[in-house]
């Protein structure tokens, strides 16, 4: 029984693992990226009582796409499809290889069996899920290849088997920790817009599956709950959502180049405006306050805290520009608060990063 195993487990290795191995190591720069939105044409994705899930995922992706091109023009971008077009999803895979791409951000929106049972926005990373939601929300987007005419690309793969996605998932690890890492600005963005966060997540996607580089599969939110489809079908809803993955992708980028140690200019620190608008780094939240910050928090420097939704919110240094946070925000992670994030304060009140860098700009 154990050599049969072994066996199967041999076959699925040579299917599944083997071609992620033979894989060239990506390049020291973010130069190209493949936005897929998902499903397309006669595959219409979950249904809303406003719209379907092809539309929405091809209105985020195509914001999505513009913000980056306007914004940072050593990107290429790539779609998927730019109009209402079927696509199989081992085209989509292969359209990110074919162009080497430095990553792929597949777009699709949820739906439950109950509409208004739930709501949020989650992202999926290649990997072992590790409930039954993640395997339901697997089996949903890859039930697409059931509309597909050859499904040879898919060793047979049949999508409604708990099974196959048990061995599928293994195919996981050459770029899991980059995708896991751009999946966790993903949320930490649409977290800041006041979305309800569902958090990362990993399940088997066959539209991941042999993607080449850091691969995430986002999913807005639940289009058969009433409000969240009217969010996302607006257009306040959508420009929202594609500039909280422009800027996790834009902060993946930046991280990821000085990382690889590419050509960075110096980033200046320049004093706290005497407006009380500038960025610093939380790093920690507590019910109670620190009596010793020094001593309490690993050598952080510059530690000062402010009180926020009735908890203790820690937080590292003063900066005037986001760059310099930002490098501050990578010193704290170093020192073991992995997921510390850049808060803005505006005239001494919590605001969003984009009004701080409005009002600086004055
Ligand atoms: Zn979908």
């Amino acid at each position: 029984m154990i050599e049969r195993k072994i066996s199967r487990f041999g076959v699925f290795f040579l299917i599944f693992l083997l071609p992620l191995c033979a894989l060239a190591q990506k390049g020291e720069k973010i130069q190209t990226v493949v936005i897929d939105a998902g499903h397309g044409g006669k595959d219409t994705g979950a249904l809303g009582k406003l719209t379907n899930e092809k539309t929405l995922n091809l209105a985020v992706a195509l914001k999505l796409g513009a913000y980056i091109e306007e914004n940072l023009p050593d990107v290429k971008v790539i779609y998927t499809r730019k109009t209402d077009k079927f696509i199989e999803l081992s085209e989509r895979a292969a359209i990110a290889n074919r162009n080497n791409a430095d990553v792929f951000i597949s777009i699709h929106c949820n739906s439950t069996e109950t509409p208004n049972s739930a709501s949020g926005a989650e992202t999926f990373v290649m990997g072992e899920s590790k409930n039954e939601k993640n395997l339901a929300v697997a089996k949903k987007e890859n039930a697409a290849i059931l509309l597909e005419d050859n499904t040879d690309a898919y060793n047979n793969f049949d999508p409604n088997s708990t099974e196959a996605y048990i061995l599928f998932s293994l195919s996981q690890s050459l770029y899991q920790t980059q995708s896991l890492d751009l999946a966790g600005k993903v949320q930490q963005q649409f977290a800041s817009k006041g979305r309800h966060d569902r958090g990362v997540q990993q399940a088997g996607f066959l539209v991941l599956w042999k993607t080449a580089m850091p691969s995430i599969l986002v999913e807005l939110g639940f289009i058969n709950h009433a409000k969240e489809e009217q969010f996302l079908n607006s257009e306040k809803g959508q420009t929202q959502m594609a500039l909280a993955l422009y800027r996790a992708f834009e902060e993946y980028k930046r991280e990821f180049e000085a990382e690889n140690h590419t050509a960075q200019p110096e980033v200046e620190e320049k004093p706290a405006a005497p407006s009380g608008t500038y960025f610093t780094v939380q790093f920690a939240s507590r019910d109670k306050k620190v009596a010793d910050t020094g001593k309490a928090f690993n050598g952080v420097k510059e530690v000062d805290v402010y009180e926020y939704n009735g908890a203790f919110r820690y937080v590292s240094g003063k900066f005037t520009s986001k760059d310099a946070a930002t490098k501050r925000q990578t010193e704290v992670r170093n020192l073991g608060y992995k997921d510390a994030f850049i808060v803005a304060f505006v005239n001494g009140e919590r605001g969003t990063i984009k009004q701080a860098e409005e009002a600086l700009k004055k």
